[in-house]
């Protein structure tokens, strides 16, 4: 018996090891798709030695290649009339067990290394939301910051004018990401109803109550990373009742998760945009960055406007020396590094859980499990968003609108079970406490059985 099982797991050990040489080689200058996938693959060897028909079936070697990249032109004319050209994106990775699903990001750094890491994830996180939604995401390397919204507009259009005939309610459902809010959506879905001649609500999530939009879906991601932090805390007999947190970033998710933060009553003494950090001792103020960011579209500097005696530092990392109980990083990938991830550890930070797509390295998430502070990964913890972008589709395809306690509440009921699934995975295969590993598995064991019953095409 031991004979076997150590045979099973050297025989996972080797296939994981040769699906990842193999990946490496083809994609050699994608670092952060392969992070992704290095951080994914490791910790599936339990899994895979169990389950020996994951390698006859070489899921993993399927699993890491989309099923389809679109790579496109737009072209728009901005306010001086002059021609722009971006390049826009859409990775469809996996569709076993819905249709693709994933934001779009607008950001000068979006590349195709980017897209596929985070449609990667996206499939892992979608499945752990137990939603019927598959995985993708798109984006351009056009930057929103200091465009007019007419600029955006026409931009949005032109994106759109190529992306629809890749997409559809049964077929592929982008959303928001960074840079893609409810503006930009409306955009978006304008001109796919134009083009299509059909309302089909739910090709789209993200839009505004009232036009085919959730309630709540704003604030999901945040609410959603409070909700699972909130069940981490309670595991060690805490809250976040008058607790200190940091969080990184400003906009939609590190604003939604600061205000359910301060409804627990928390003190949320950070946070950042891409240029740094305020740090308010007393507490922040919360209407102000919502004026600041929400209404205005400003810097966070501008913050001491209205708390004149925070303070403003320049630079992003740094946010991370600020002591505090729970960090909580929502701005965007790789924003954790060793360095800052030990600091956080000297500070006696217990809990760190992702608001954005993978904010920590893969050497930050080693010390957070090696230090014992109990860390909850993105793909499980800002899975909310996603989460209620399906229950948006789910309202669209029955022509309803639920209240936004309803879909509160059942934000509130997957965010727990995405929890202990998490949990109860890592339990069951040997890490137990450790939430990488058991998230991973647990959204990792969907697919795969999917694709097992689907067979090989
Ligand atoms: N961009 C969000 C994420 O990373 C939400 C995607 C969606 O709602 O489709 O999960």
């Amino acid at each position: 018996m031991t004979t076997s099982v150590m045979t099973n797991d050297t025989r996972a050990k080797e296939y994981i090891n040769s699906v990842f040489e193999q990946l490496k080689q083809k994609n050699a200058h994608q670092p952060e798709f392969l992070q992704a996938a290095e951080e994914i693959l490791f910790s599936l060897t339990p899994v895979v030695a169990q389950h020996p028909e994951y390698i006859e079936h070489n899921i993993l070697s399927r699993i890491v290649e989309p099923d389809r990249i679109i790579s496109f032109r737009v072209a728009w004319q901005d306010d001086n009339n002059q021609v722009q050209v971006n390049r826009g994106y859409r990775i469809q990775f996996n569709n076993v067990i819905g249709p693709y699903k994933g934001g779009l990001r607008f950001h000068p750094t979006v590349n195709e290394s980017i897209m596929k890491f985070l449609a990667f994830e996206q499939i892992f996180k979608n499945a752990l939301t137990g939603q019927p939604i598959g995985g993708g995401k798109g984006g351009s390397d056009f930057n929103p910051k200091g465009k007019s919204d007419a600029e955006i507009m026409r931009f949005c259009q032109a994106f759109m004018s190529e992306l629809y005939r890749h997409i559809g309610p049964d077929v592929d459902v982008p959303a928001g990401d960074i840079g893609v809010g409810a503006r930009e959506v409306g955009f978006m879905w304008g001109q796919y109803k134009r083009l299509r001649g059909a309302y089909e609500a739910g090709v789209l999530t993200g839009k505004k109550p009232g036009y085919g939009g959730s309630l709540a879906r704003k604030e999901a991601t945040g609410y959603g990373l409070v909700y699972f932090t909130a069940e981490m805390l309670r595991e060690k007999g805490e809250s976040f009742l008058n607790k200190t947190v940091v969080v990184s970033g400003s906009g939609n998710v590190a604003i939604y998760a600061i205000e359910k933060a301060q409804h627990y009553g928390a003190k949320v003494v950070a946070c950042s945009d891409s240029a740094g950090y305020i740090y308010d001792p007393e507490g922040i103020d919360l209407a102000a960055v919502k004026e600041i960011k929400e209404v205005k579209g400003d810097r966070i500097h501008t913050y001491l406007n209205y708390r004149p005696n925070a303070e403003y530092h320049e630079g992003c990392t740094s946010i991370w020396t600020i002591p505090c109980d729970i960090a909580l990083p929502c701005a965007t990938q790789n924003e954790i590094n060793s360095e800052s991830a030990r600091i956080l550890v000297a500070n006696g930070t217990k809990f760190v859980a992702e608001g954005a797509n993978m904010p920590s390295d893969l050497e930050a998430i080693n010390i957070y499990l090696e230090n014992d502070i109990y860390f909850g990964p993105a793909k499980a913890a800002n899975a909310g968003g996603v989460a209620v972008s399906a229950l948006e589709m789910a309202q669209n395809s029955s022509r309803t609108a639920w209240s936004f306690n309803k879909v509160d509440e059942k934000l509130q009921d997957i965010m727990k079970s995405i929890y202990t699934e998490s949990k109860e995975a890592a339990e069951k295969y040997g890490y137990a406490g450790n939430l990488v590993v058991g998230s991973n598995i647990a959204g990792f064991v969907k697919v795969a059985d999917g694709m097992v019953a689907e067979g090989v095409y």
